[in-house]
């Protein structure tokens, strides 16, 4: 590669933030990207120092092969690695049934390799179990899309229209920690004389910019939603016009939501009424408001209808559909929005298509060139996916995750990982599920290979390749096709990402993530495209603009009308008792990302970050018996963990956070509940009942 600087973006989260990547000595430096709009330059630590895991010490270099005489992983060549693998699949195929292999993906792979690895599996492998972690992120916020809007994208407008609006609601997101470069729409909010109000049972560093701060009991947002949306209709602040123009559905949803009454709701949540009223008083003032979510209300077995409450709440004000205003969720991992459009979904086509849908079925399959019958039917979510390992599913090819850590009864998942007949794992590094793995194969990374990411707008951005991956290690386009090959596939899957991309193009034509319309060089020279951007039909036809803003004429369900969803609160899985008689809730820490099996093997991050903590309430350290710093187990009905006590008044006293980005003892998965929504499948990650007590007890 040639001296200057690539432009390019970060491999961590959703927000993408633009950066330059310089030759310096052996690696590359980061530079800032000031032009670039979402971040303007501004970077966190974990973008800035992305760059040490690409040196060959820190990351894997070559295949490995367990070997059956010692048990041990051992260097192995390509062809042997893939053909192992290969064997592995098609043997427990042959043995057990095509449905005995399952595929899981991830929320970081770019769009190419998503679209790659759902046709590998429906077409390669032919089996119909397939999903991924981004299961475990934001899809009850995607369904909650679907059902009220009837589409699915994060943001339906510009993250620079939330520094302009007048009010916003941020419901469980820490924002301050999770990507702080977007902090600073807050504060151009607030500068702006906008208001924020922040809800959190943690008064983390993004509630305490707020101007107001609901922290209500885990697992209660839905009623807090529905509290809100009673006071709105109590004090005829409702958007008459609005609802009458362009929503259906409204009385059932009013009727839910009268059922709330505003004290049950102050009793349930623990937030006080005049709180209840000074946040209606702040949305309903201003002249646009937004309510923007994050995994707070959706990891909950409930999370589909809590969002759907807060997007109650922005359609009875008219607070969606309109300049300024409306509903959108936070997505969290890099690719987690892209990620969930082009075929790695248990039920999905590309272009957010749905594979019970025979005209996408016919629509795709002519674009994969294979016969529509031939493409099997939907499989399990990803939870239900790790469970069935062992049982019916058999074998596994993963890639781009690190379940061990991150899935929800991680102990369990664990188990079932190792039962499996045969595991094959993609990864840059040895995370803890590809030390379990028959074969580990080293993959490039962000910056050794090209390919798109749509970040938490809807904007398709372009990541380039600024240096070339270390001898030894493959990208996972070229390790799908190697592996596609000796399937019998030997066409149909490019390693050429550009090449990629145009087919997904194709096969998302028409679709309701439409990509037709954008390529390689619109995004290089517009700073990314929004979706949908269809193609143009004809050569008279001016190229589609791309989409920032949705809905602003017509939403996108048949009628054209947003539809109010019927919701009321119910309990979280599993309540607090006598045995278990505090809540317990997860998230993540500024210097650590998702399971941390790249930020952990980062000296700086880790530095400051270095391991698990259990943050609790000083009265209820008090009543425990525990001091600040002492090592306090936490125990669930699932398992136990154990890591140092840090006491602050930041916390409900009645609630204990941990950050799962860790392994081991202190992994705070091992307690978590899979209890699922029923809609979108997605586990209770936010909220199960434990006991807290000293270490040695
Ligand atoms: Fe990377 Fe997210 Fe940090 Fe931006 S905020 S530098 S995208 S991790």
């Amino acid at each position: 590669m040639n001296a200057a600087t690539v432009d390019t973006h970060c491999p961590y989260c959703a927000l993408q933030c633009g950066m330059g990547l310089r030759p310096a000595g052996p690696g590359l430096q980061v530079v800032e990207r000031t032009d670039f709009p979402v971040n303007r330059g501004a970077l966190c630590g974990k973008g800035r120092t992305a760059p040490e895991l690409l040196a060959p010490g820190a990351r894997l270099t070559t295949p490995l092969v367990r070997d059956p005489a010692t048990g041990a992983l051992e260097p192995a060549t390509w062809d042997t690695a893939l053909d192992r693998v290969a064997d592995g699949l098609r043997r427990t195929g042959e043995a057990h049934g095509r449905d005995a292999v399952g595929v899981f993906g991830g929320g970081g792979l770019t769009n190419e390799k998503a679209y790659t690895l759902g046709k590998f599996a429906r077409v390669a492998l032919g089996t119909s179990q397939i999903d991924y972690n981004g299961r475990f992120c934001m899809s009850s916020a995607a369904a909650a899309h679907g059902k009220a809007f009837g589409l699915d994208r994060g943001l339906p407008f510009p993250l620079d229209d939330v520094a302009r609006t007048g009010c916003v609601i941020l419901v469980g997101s820490n924002l301050a920690e999770t990507m702080p470069p977007a902090l600073r729409y807050l504060t151009e909010l607030r500068e702006n004389g906008g208001k924020l109000i922040v809800v959190d049972p943690r008064r983390t560093r993004t509630a305490e910019q707020a101007d107001l701060h609901l922290a209500p009991r885990p697992g209660t947002d839905l009623a807090l939603a529905l509290g809100l949306l009673h006071l709105v209709v109590a004090q005829g602040r409702t958007d008459e016009e609005f609802i009458e123009a362009r929503t259906s559905g409204w009385e059932e949803a009013r009727a839910a939501a009268m059922a709330h009454w505003p004290e049950m709701v102050e009793r349930i949540t623990g937030v006080p009424l005049p709180q209840l009223r000074e946040a209606v008083s702040l949305f309903c003032d201003a002249e646009s408001s937004m309510v923007l979510t994050a995994r707070g209300p959706e990891q909950q077995s409930k999370g589909t209808d809590t969002v759907g409450a807060w997007i109650n709440l922005c359609l009875a004000t008219g607070r969606a559909g309109r300049e300024l205003s409306g509903y959108g969720c936070l997505t969290g991992q890099g690719n987690g929005q892209g990620g969930r459009e082009h075929g790695q979904k248990a039920d999905q086509l590309p272009g957010y298509r749905k594979l019970d849908d025979p005209a996408a079925r016919r629509h795709v399959a002519e674009v994969w060139d294979v016969d529509p019958d031939s493409l099997p039917g939907p499989g399990r979510s990803a939870y239900e996916l790790l469970e069935a390992l062992g049982g019916d599913v058999r074998a596994l090819l993963l890639m781009g995750s690190n379940p061990v850590v991150s899935a929800p009864r991680a102990a369990h998942v664990e188990e079932r990982i190792r039962s499996l007949d045969f595991l094959a794992v993609a990864d840059v590094v040895l995370s803890e599920t590809a030390a379990l793995a028959d074969v580990v194969l080293p993959v490039a990374q962000w910056a050794e290979e090209t390919g798109t990411t749509t970040n938490l707008e809807g904007r398709v951005l372009l990541r380039r390749r600024a240096l070339d991956p270390p001898p030894g290690v493959r990208t996972d386009l070229e390790v799908l096709s190697g592996l596609a090959a000796r399937l019998g596939r030997e066409k149909g899957f490019p390693t050429a990402p550009e090449e990629v991309f145009d087919e997904l193009r194709r096969a998302s034509a028409g679709g309701p993530a439409d990509y037709s319309g954008i390529t390689y060089r619109r995004i290089a020279e517009e700073d990314g495209v929004f979706w949908p951007c269809p193609e143009a039909t004809g050569p008279e036809e001016a190229a589609h603009p791309g989409t920032p803003r949705l809905f602003l004429d017509r939403f996108a369900t048949p009628d054209g009308r947003a539809r109010f969803v019927p919701v009321t609160h119910r309990p979280a899985a599993e309540e607090t008792d006598d045995a278990y008689p505090v809540v317990l809730t997860t998230g993540r820490v500024l210097a650590q990302y998702q399971s941390g099996a790249q930020t952990r093997r980062v000296a700086e991050l880790n530095a400051a970050a270095p391991g698990p903590f259990v943050e609790l309430h000083p009265r209820l350290a008090e009543r425990l018996g525990i001091a600040d710093g002492e090592r306090v187990a936490v125990v669930s009905r699932r398992g136990r963990a154990v890591a140092p006590a840090r006491v602050t008044g930041a916390i409900r006293p009645d609630t204990v956070f941990m950050p799962f980005h860790w392994p081991g003892e202190g992994r705070a998965n091992s307690l978590t509940n899979p209890a699922l929504d029923p809609t979108s499948r997605m586990p209770e990650f936010k909220v199960c009942a434990v006991r807290v007590e000293r270490a040695e007890a």
